[in-house]
């Protein structure tokens, strides 16, 4: 079944030029799915779509619709939480003035009060090297750390679809395998996941599918196998210097 459908969507910044024109993709149930392209090419202004953070970024859907279990995207960010979608931005905000753990309490305010420990357990369970620095502020953590609290963040409101830009970037490849394993768990725990990587090798490795942007257009989606061969991908995604395969 599909979970979340984008519908010939086309979105606007101001009196610029579209910054997504048409694009179509879906994210079916329990599935990752890769969003790919180079700079500029939409995929954060996707995500931010999605997630109703567009407004805030001067940005307007123009056209299309996207559908999340069966019916049209409307209302703010906070509701969309509430309805199951969870985003993780670039760049691993976390409140630095905050622990660990109150940064992760922060991601739990759509859910019930019965809920939040048992939440709380499974994020220090997928991710052991929280579990001694809950105290600690968690701009003291190192960059890889403060991914796992971002990412920790996110799970805490139990997502149906999690949306995550560039979780790859600028971390060490163990780190890299690491959320790359908690996203392959998450995932069998039957969570969506739509996955914007610069890292395509990594993308592909661990979507079943993948949608590729150009300066706002779909060039290419299909199954992870398919694309994974196909000559274009090889040479512009897959090429030297692809990185680090999960
Ligand atoms: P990157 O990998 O560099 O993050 P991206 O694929 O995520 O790139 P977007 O950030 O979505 O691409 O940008 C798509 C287009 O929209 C670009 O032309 C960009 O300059 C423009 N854009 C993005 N954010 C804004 C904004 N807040 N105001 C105006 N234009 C914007």
């Amino acid at each position: 079944m599909t979970l979340l459908a984008l519908e010939n969507l086309s979105v606007r910044y101001g009196g610029a030029s579209l910054a997504l024109e048409d694009v179509t993709f879906a994210v079916p149930e329990s599935a990752i799915v890769a969003l790919l392209g180079p700079n500029g090419a939409g995929k954060t202004t996707t995500l931010r779509a999605i997630s109703g953070l567009l407004p805030f970024h001067g940005g307007a859907i123009t056209s299309g619709r996207i559908i999340f279990d069966g019916a049209p995207l409307t209302g703010r960010s906070a509701q969309r939480v509430c309805g199951g979608i969870a985003q993780v931005m670039e760049g691993r905000r976390v409140f630095a003035d905050l622990t660990v753990e109150e940064n992760l309490l922060s991601g739990a305010f759509t859910r019930p009060r019965s809920t939040v420990k048992s939440s709380l357990d499974g994020v220090y369970a997928l991710f052991p090297d929280l579990t001694g620095r809950r105290r600690d502020m968690a701009g003291l953590l190192s960059g890889g750390q403060q991914q796992m609290v971002a990412v920790g963040r996110a799970l805490m409101s139990a997502p149906r679809l999690l949306l995550l830009d560039e979780p790859s970037l600028g971390l060490a490849p163990m780190i890299v395998q690491q959320i790359a394993a908690v996203l392959r768990e998450i995932n069998e725990e039957g969570a969506s996941v739509l996955l914007v990587e610069q890292n395509a090798a990594l993308a592909l490795s661990l979507a079943s599918s993948a949608c590729i942007l150009e300066t706002g257009i779909v060039a290419l989606s299909g199954p992870s196998e398919i694309l994974k061969t196909d000559p274009k991908v090889r040479e512009i995604y897959l090429g030297h210097g692809a990185g680090v395969v999960a």
